[in-house]
């Protein structure tokens, strides 16, 4: 499929007193146009931080040390401020899991509403019409009374609609969602995640959402990207990660209760052993080495690259890809031994 966004080899440290945090290493990635793409890992894993650096939102003390992130083929890291902001009101938007990230506590919705439609030169009215016809379409009853209102007049999922009207009036190429339904109940969360595939079709954008739920993953998205301490582990369709898991991480993820997995409310399971430190230096060989049970001694030494599942090469192009040295056709006897694999 085209490509709308690429992210090839993005590697970002955080500054903090004790020094450097590798926050993020050596993450490619692609989102074709009109795709969903479901970024799963566990707390700490660097999901945020990949959305805001696409964004270019990130904290102030981020320091991106390597890579490019290419939209509509231009990279995004090279664009000065303003025309970034020019690319957030025009191209892209996020939602964040505490909606108040984006709403202003000081101005009705209306007014919010008319004022990011700024760039445009439409009468006001018109503008005002625009934001009364994107609540409606989100499920806000009675826009044209609700718009004169401010947030704190609405529910949590009510505001989490009124976020998404927000980002779908910019009709972005990308909307970015950094666990919209973590805040919520399972019955809004639903509502939600329907809500979100509804305005893809419409719209046909593409989404990346961030998630700590396999089942919402599983619902809502056509791929799916699985971090571990900064790195993508794997990334395939949702039918790779769910049927075929090339990583022993995403291995682990699944097997607790995969008939389970579509339960909307269930979270990543645990894994035991500890997760790497990140703290002023990059773990040698494979990042999941301190809680994989096949480790073996290549894995200690050597970083994994990202094999192709299927074949097992290296090249780029694959769409499911695993960094696990088991994926390695030189390893494939050790893959047997074991016989845990696929
Ligand atoms: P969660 O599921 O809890 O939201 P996450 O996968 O979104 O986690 P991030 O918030 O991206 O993870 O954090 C990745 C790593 O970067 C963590 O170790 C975190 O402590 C660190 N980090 C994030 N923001 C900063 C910051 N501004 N300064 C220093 N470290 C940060
Ligand atoms: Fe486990 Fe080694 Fe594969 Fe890493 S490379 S996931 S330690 S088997
Ligand atoms: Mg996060």
């Amino acid at each position: 499929a085209d490509t709308l966004l690429e992210v090839r080899d993005l590697s970002l440290d955080f500054g903090s007193p004790k020094g450097r945090i590798h926050a993020l290493r050596d993450i490619s990635l692609t989102v074709p146009r009109g795709r969903i793409v479901g970024v799963v890992g566990e707390s700490g894993s660097g999901k945020s931080t990949l959305a805001y650096a696409i964004i270019r939102l990130l904290a102030e003390n981020a320091l991106v040390t390597q890579g490019e992130i290419f939209l509509d083929g231009r990279n995004l890291l090279e664009l000065s401020p303003r025309q970034m902001r020019d690319i957030r009101g025009q191209r892209m938007s996020m939602i964040f899991q505490d909606p108040m990230t984006s709403l202003n506590r000081v101005l009705s919705v209306g007014d919010h509403m008319i004022d990011i439609q700024y760039r445009d030169s439409a009468p006001k009215a018109e503008k005002r019409r625009r934001a009364i016809e994107a609540l409606g379409r989100v499920g806000i009853p009675d826009p044209e009374d609700r718009i004169q209102n401010y947030p704190h007049q609405f529910s949590g999922g009510m505001r989490q609609r009124i976020c998404i009207a927000m980002a779908m009036l910019v009709e972005p190429a990308l909307l970015l969602a950094d666990e919209p339904t973590t805040a919520l109940d399972a019955t809004m969360e639903v509502q939600i995640i329907d809500l979100l595939k509804r305005l893809q079709q419409e719209l046909g954008c593409s989404i990346l959402f961030v998630s700590h739920h396999l089942g919402t993953v599983a619902e809502l998205c056509d791929d799916v990207i699985v971090m571990y301490a900064g790195e993508v582990v794997e990334s395939g369709s949702v039918r790779d990660i769910f049927h075929k898991p090339g990583h022993p991480y995403t291995q682990a993820l699944l097997q607790c209760d995969p008939g389970r997995i579509r339960e909307k409310t269930r979270r990543l399971p645990t894994i035991p052993g500890n997760v790497p430190n990140l703290l002023n230096r990059v773990p040698q060989g494979c990042i999941f080495k301190t809680r994989c049970p096949y480790v073996f001694e290549r894995c200690h030494e050597e970083h994994p690259p990202s094999y192709d599942v299927d074949s097992g090469r290296v090249d780029s192009g694959a769409t499911h890809t695993a960094r696990c040295h088991l994926r390695d056709p030189a390893e494939a006897s050790r893959d047997k031994e074991e016989g845990h694999l696929v």
